[in-house]
């Protein structure tokens, strides 16, 4: 049904038997959830196990490996052919369970990441997953929020819907409630409805669920409202090419090994197994699905820290961070408002502190002034809000407030004065208002001015509300209040001794003088003006009516810097991060918050109007020596973005308004508010902070480094193993030895070395220099810092040892020799495992039982391969023979030498550390 446009908003509630006050019925509206099903779209996003399942099975590796098992049948090498396909089964098995739990992973993650939507049932407004919407349900909206559903209309106030997802248009559309009688309008004309997956980004307004789920019109185009990202990360689209330029090289060395075989009159049928085991187990055909585990779990991890990973990339992007630009309040500081100076005309007023009780603040006694202005000041801020003040039952005077701290101290300050909001808004009715919005930095609200006010308590009475309205002989005021710098450039008049004299340039730098005052010890300073407004003001409200102000006065907040925030900063710096403050605020204010956290100590502020007057290009000359931006707008986050990415740094961003999404986008790492952002933000992030805490960025990107560096781990262990494998096969024979490992031993090490101890190492503790190290850079090479020339001269070194001990015994004409290289390889992987656990700490100062699995894997490998080698039915699948003891000792023996070497290079490594001049 999509003609609900075309119906009165009468019909479409009887239809859906629904009310607009009520709601539905919680019981009414979980049974129609029951019979219409969740409001999803359908997944495209999570695999099923079957499809993961015969991803495995259809992997190339695999078919190889089958079609090797086949020629083995020709070949009437039936043992073989069995024991390929019991790896085949096996390497399924593993591969399957490593990418379900990634898969699960994901999934939880993305149940999190559904937004939850504000709907009215049972008569009151409750927040619901917007998954459980039904038709009938009547939501409520804001700004900021994203439509959950198809949705009419039922009431609005300058309701503005930004729905360029589906119609394409750019510009946000205005809502209203009106039927359309014209039919077939086209989406776009639908001015009654809201459709799902669109943007609020004005006003307010209810709307009543009309579809759901898949018979939305996004269902419609089965497009995604948002999905936790299934492509490739960057990181798995370079180790996939790498994967293919690898195996160029491998078929050409095996090719080698081919040839020489050939030249040297070996088997034809071994020689060919030879071939495809070798490959098989050279390239690192793995590698990309251990990068979505390690990614995804450690997504997890990071859960735990209250980041939540929204897009899959974001957590291998972290780790390369080299700014991050923040938000000031709440994430910087504890966003825990507290008004300390009343500054007016003639007087200023310094309120006394108050002690925190639970979530109140209390203070004895109530607060007192002879000056009618300042109760002005407080009545206006407290009137011109959104806070609720909540009501304490106990006798001392506690206060706490609901909503914008900004707001809620201001609402607290008046109440110390005894002006309780909820007298005042009964007093001085709300008629209309213009709501903030982070570029004008102000709201204005319209009040009617009772006839008389004999009843009203006396604090309201103080004086001011007969001089206003001798001075307004209209019977509604606007009050407007917002920055400082702004507001003084929209007033004309100032309010002194209970009437509006001129504001010259005098009052101007009085004002001016006391607002730097304040702002320089860090205070966030709000100012106050009115106006009186007529009737006909009141029917075409717009921005014009915040011109020609009377000014009040300005009343100063503290708002503590996050003690742990200090601490994060401090960690990013040294680990090569710039944290950079964006804030709405005043440039002094960001700088003394800036400095007592460590961000700023001397240099330029740079201010929005200051980014606005720059190119891009001019901005990159200046980005790198600017840490704090004031009074910026959400659209100069773009610029300044773009100019540090230009400049080549990887941007993290903080941001929690509608108008934050384009920067979010654009920043590497988008970051959203949990608590206090909006849902068009969340929905922009590659991250949300659920606890609003800078700290937890900090925290992030370490656990995005530790991600990072146990993948490189991952590809320090396979690389290096993968080569010794080849270099003992192509080396051999210029020593005139046969083939020293057959194909089935190649495949078991292949699938013990590659498989547990690999993956063990994706669980690899942190280093302990990990935040004392420059970020890679995301195009860095894989095999810089080192890693390169340590899979050279590592695999070279294990390759030698093993073939050695073999040549040894070969030319003694023992006929173990074999066996002896297949064990001493397995060994020698096995201690390289363990040595590379870190990359600069000796294996004993971070202890050898410190990660389990790695412990585990490496006993199980051991049992394995103790198996292999004494049990009589399996030495005839792997041609092995058993070895007297004192030999098993020397393939010990022999793969401690790998150890010790590694052992030793960290070594050196950590002199040249203790020297500054490592900085891998
Ligand atoms: P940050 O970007 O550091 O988080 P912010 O988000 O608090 O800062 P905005 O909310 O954009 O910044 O506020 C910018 C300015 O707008 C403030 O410095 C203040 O002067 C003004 N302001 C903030 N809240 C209100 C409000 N509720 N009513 C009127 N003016 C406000």
């Amino acid at each position: 049904m999509s003609d609900w446009y075309q119906k009165s908003v009468k019909e479409v509630l009887k239809e859906l038997g629904t009310d607009p006050a009520q709601g539905l019925s919680s019981r009414e509206a979980a049974e129609r959830l029951k019979r219409n099903g969740p409001n999803e779209l359908v997944e495209r996003g999570i695999k099923s196990p079957w499809a993961i399942l015969w991803e495995q099975l259809t992997g190339i590796m695999v078919v190889i490996l089958f079609i090797a098992a086949i020629i083995s049948i020709f070949l009437h090498e039936y043992t073989d052919a069995v024991v390929i396909m019991v790896i085949v089964v096996i390497n399924a098995i593993l591969g399957f369970t490593q990418e379900y739990r990634a898969e699960k992973a994901m999934a939880a993650l993305k149940r999190l990441a559904v937004p939850t939507v504000r709907v009215r049932r049972d008569g009151k407004v409750h927040e619901v997953p917007a998954r459980d919407l039904v038709s009938g349900d009547i939501v409520v909206f804001e700004a900021g929020n994203v439509v959950p559903a198809d949705c009419r209309m039922v009431k609005e106030f300058n309701l503005r819907v930004q729905e360029a997802a589906l119609t394409g248009e750019s510009e946000p559309v205005e809502k209203d409630v009106a039927a359309i009688e014209r039919a077939d309008a086209p989406l776009g004309d639908r001015h009654n409805m809201a459709y799902m997956g669109t943007q609020i980004t004005y006003g307010r307004g209810n709307g009543v669920v009309v579809d759901t789920g898949m018979n939305t019109e996004l269902g419609n185009i089965a497009e995604m409202l948002q999905t936790v990202g299934r492509e490739p990360t960057p990181l798995q689209k370079r180790l996939d090419q790498l994967g293919k330029k690898l195996a160029v090289v491998v078929v050409f060395l095996v090719g080698i090994v081919m040839a020489l075989g050939i030249v040297r009159g070996e088997d034809f049928g071994v020689l060919f197994l030879t071939a495809i085991s070798m490959a098989v187990a050279a390239v690192p055909e793995g590698l990309p699905a251990v990068v979505t585990i390690a990614l995804a779990l450690g997504a997890q991890r990071m859960l735990k820290q209250h980041a939540l990973i929204r897009k899959l990339p974001a957590v291998e992007s972290l780790g390369s961070v080299t700014v991050i630009c923040s938000d000031k309040t709440g994430t910087l500081t504890e966003n825990k408002m507290t008004a300390v100076i009343l500054d007016v005309a003639d007087d200023r007023f310094d309120l006394p502190a108050m002690n925190q009780d639970g979530a109140a603040e209390c203070a004895d006694p109530e607060l007192t002034t002879g000056n009618p202005a300042i109760h002005l000041l407080l009545a206006g801020s407290a009137l011109c809000n959104d806070a609720v003040l909540k009501a304490d039952g106990t006798t001392s005077k506690c206060y706490q407030a609901i909503g914008d701290p900004t707001e809620g101290a201001l609402v607290i300050a008046a109440a110390r004065f005894d002006l309780d909001k909820f007298i005042l808004d009964k007093i001085f009715p709300r008629k209309a208002e213009l709501p903030f919005d982070s570029e004008r930095k102000r709201m204005t609200t319209i009040h009617r001015f009772p006839v008389s006010t004999p009843e009203t308590p006396e604090p309201v009475q103080s004086g001011w509300v007969e001089a206003v309205r001798n001075g307004t002989p209209s019977s509604y005021v606007a009050f407007t209040k917002g920055a400082v710098d702004g507001l003084i450039g929209i007033s004309t008049q100032i309010w002194v001794n209970g009437e509006a004299v001129p504001l010259d340039d005098a009052w101007r730098k009085r004002i001016t003088a006391a607002n730097e005052r304040m702002t320089g010890n860090g205070m966030r300073v709000l100012g106050l003006a009115l106006r009186p407004i007529q009737n006909r003001d009141l029917e075409q409200l717009s921005e014009s009516v915040e011109n020609d102000l009377t000014f009040v006065g300005m009343i100063g907040m503290i708002d503590p810097a996050r003690p742990e925030a200090r601490e994060s900063v401090a960690i990013s710096k040294t680990a090569g991060i710039r944290p950079i403050m964006i804030t709405g605020d005043h440039p002094l204010t960001a700088a003394y918050i800036a400095r007592e956290l460590g961000i700023y100590s001397s240099g330029p502020v740079l201010t929005g109007p200051d980014v606005e007057k720059m190119s891009v290009e001019e901005m990159e000359r200046v980005v790198e020596d600017v840490n704090v931006y004031a009074r910026v707008s959400p659209e100069h986050k773009l610029k300044i973005v773009t100019a540090l990415q230009n400049r080549g740094e990887i941007a993290a961003m903080t941001g929690d308004g509608v108008n934050d999404a384009p920067s979010l986008k654009k920043s590497d790492i988008g970051v959203a508010m949990g608590i206090t952002g909006t849902d068009v933000s969340k929905e922009a992030a590659d991250m949300v902070l659920l606890d609003d805490n800078f700290a937890t960025i900090v925290a992030a990107v370490k656990e995005g480094r530790v991600i990072f560096d146990n993948i490189r781990k991952f590809i320090k262990y396979t690389f290096t193993s993968n080569s010794a494998e080849i270099w003992v096969m192509l080396i051999a024979p210029f020593f005139g030895m046969p083939l020293p490992l057959l194909p089935l031993q190649i495949l078991w090490i292949n699938l013990l070395t590659d498989g547990l101890p690999g993956l063990a190492l994706a669980v690899e503790q942190p280093e302990r220099n990990i935040m004392n190290r420059s970020p890679f850079h995301p195009k860095e090479s894989f095999f810089s810092r080192g890693l390169g020339t340590h899979i050279i001269w590592v695999g070279l070194l294990m390759g030698a040892v093993s073939l050695g001990v073999g040549y040894w015994y070969w030319a003694n004409g023992r006929a173990d020799w074999q066996t002896m290289v297949f064990t001493t390889l397995t060994m020698s992987q096995m201690a390289h495992a363990f040595a590379i656990r870190t990359g600069v700490d000796s294996l004993f100062t971070i202890g050898v039982f410190s990660n389990r699995a790695m412990f585990a894997s490496v006993l199980i490998t051991f049992i394995l391969q103790y198996a292999v080698v004494y049990i009589p039915a399996l030495q005839g699948i792997f041609s092995t023979v058993s070895l007297p003891p004192v030999d098993f000792i020397v393939t010990i023996l022999m793969s401690s030498i790998v150890f010790i070497t590694v052992e030793i290079e960290k070594w050196f490594y950590r002199r040249k550390a203790a020297r500054g001049a490592f900085s891998g």
